[in-house]
């Protein structure tokens, strides 16, 4: 049966689940988007701005026509404002349309605090393929720029501008930079790895004023151990997170969560007053999912997490009986030469969940010795009970890997004694011919048993 289906959203969830639909349903797929542009990696935009990728329409993986010639009804530019969820209608700047199923995925807003000149030309936020175009054409080889956040966002951009030889100071209120994804010990490589690059990495300090009488002229930082100073800066781009757009679903009746997402179930369907929506979905960076390790509720800022949800969103739609199953959400950061990645959960994280951990560290190459090339390998894993809960793994190559098959391990939920028996392959240009993760892992399993 032919069915209507609105798509709030035209990022990575909402033309997953409009292309998937319209390849396996004969289903009416109408979507809007507030922004400009659809079907571009906004992963790629720290590498435009660093010169590697040539320009920003290099970032749009499938031109518009694809979507129309799929025959999906796409209004770009177009917001939609209200849901009414009684009478299963949309109403957007283009008027009122009406649905069978409703997939809300309008991502996020960056969360921008009050700080005195925020408003002055020059200061930035970085979220869609427009922001970093406007970047782009204000900055040049000489700018002083100064980003405010350590977060993923913020520590990327700061490698990647400092590699095209803009000077960046970096500014992060929490004492390390990563805070949500790295423990301080991998995270302080990262930030000595962005101090050779050339950035100033000011940790434990805040952006106090931005100063300048219509443009950006310095900024005022101050903090409890670094002194009080004013960098003076051309651009300053906020990084400081990013908060879920849930207000109209919030406003349709539907239940918002703890993290300010969406609530969703493991079909990724939103509820009202107690009882789950068949026909209403909820996915990316506006929905709150579950994190694997906690069980707590979490929202997942990632485009690979973005996909998976919106394959289920899809599926389900399609008539299938699709689940997504709590999060791990592994994650890399590209900073220059060097790339951090992590998985599962963090110590600080764990100490809030009142779970004890056993960490073991190991630093190695990813290059047998004699090899020419590679870099030093630094490996962190977290264990609770025994369990493999959390990795963290810093180095010029090989991370991904790495962090993609610890993620598998915890899932399948093996311990430090199953590390200890996993065969890895070996070749000089590639690896040590133990692994450091093995490394880690043995370190942790002296700490169990007191030996260490
Ligand atoms: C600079 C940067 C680098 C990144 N790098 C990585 C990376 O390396 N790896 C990774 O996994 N992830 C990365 N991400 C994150 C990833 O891009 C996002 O997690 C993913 O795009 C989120 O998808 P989404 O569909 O939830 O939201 P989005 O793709 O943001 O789409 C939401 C859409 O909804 C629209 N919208 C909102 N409200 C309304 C409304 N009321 N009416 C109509 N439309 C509306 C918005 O305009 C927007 O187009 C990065 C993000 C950024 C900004």
């Amino acid at each position: 049966m032919t069915e209507n289906v609105v798509i709030l959203g035209a990022g990575a969830v909402g033309m997953t689940v409009a292309t998937y639909l319209k390849r396996h349903t004969g289903h009416r797929v109408t979507v809007f988007s507030s922004d400009t542009h659809t079907a571009y990696s906004q992963c790629g935009i720290p590498f435009v701005l660093e010169g590697v990728i040539h320009d920003f329409p290099d970032l749009i993986v499938r031109p518009l026509d694809t979507f129309l010639d799929m025959g999906i009804d796409l209004h770009l530019e177009t917001t939609v404002n209200h849901i009414d969820a009684t009478g299963q209608k949309v109403i957007s700047d283009e008027g009122i349309f009406e649905y069978d199923h409703l997939v809300i995925a309008t991502g996020s807003v960056p969360f921008i605090p009050t700080i005195k000149g925020g408003e002055l030309d020059g200061v930035f936020t970085l979220h869609t393929l427009s922001d970093g175009m406007k970047i782009n054409c204000y900055i040049n080889d000489g700018s002083r720029v100064v980003i405010i956040g350590a977060g993923g966002i913020g520590t990327e951009l700061a490698g990647s501008l400092a590699v095209r030889g803009i000077a960046v100071t970096l500014v992060e209120a929490l004492p390390q930079a990563l805070p949500l994804t790295m423990d301080p010990d991998m995270a302080l490589l990262v930030q000595q790895h962005l101090t050779l690059l050339g950035v100033q990495v000011v940790t434990g300090a805040h952006v106090d004023s931005i100063n300048g009488k219509r443009h950006v002229r310095s900024v005022s930082v101050q903090g409890d151990t670094v002194p009080t100073g004013t960098v003076l800066s051309d651009i300053v781009i906020v990084a400081t997170g990013l908060r879920a757009l849930s207000g109209i679903a919030r406003d349709a009746g539907y239940k918002i969560g703890a993290t300010g997402g969406i609530v969703t179930d493991e079909h990724l369907r939103v509820s009202a007053d107690g009882e789950i929506l068949d026909n209403v979905y909820a996915g990316g960076e506006c929905a709150e999912v579950k994190e694997f390790v906690t069980g707590s509720p979490f929202i997942s800022r990632l485009g690979s997490a973005a996909r998976r949800m919106a394959l289920v969103i899809g599926e389900n739609i399609a008539g299938q009986d699709a689940v997504y199953p709590p999060t791990l959400s592994p994650n890399v950061v590209v900073v220059g030469e060097m790339t951090a990645g992590s998985v599962g959960i963090t110590s600080h994280t764990a100490a809030l969940n009142d779970i004890s951990v056993v960490c073991g560290i190991s630093e190695g190459r990813t290059r047998a010795g004699y090899y020419p090339g590679g870099s030093q390998l630094n490996v962190k894993l977290i264990f609770s009970n025994r369990r493999l809960v959390g990795a963290q793994v810093v180095a010029g190559e090989g991370v991904k890997e790495r962090i993609d098959a610890l993620s598998l391990a915890i899932r399948m939920g093996a311990t430090v004694d199953d590390l200890l028996e996993w065969e890895t392959a070996y070749a000089p240009p590639v690896s040590m011919i133990i692994d450091p993760v093995t490394f880690a892992a043995d370190d942790a399993k002296m700490k169990m048993e007191g030996l260490a």
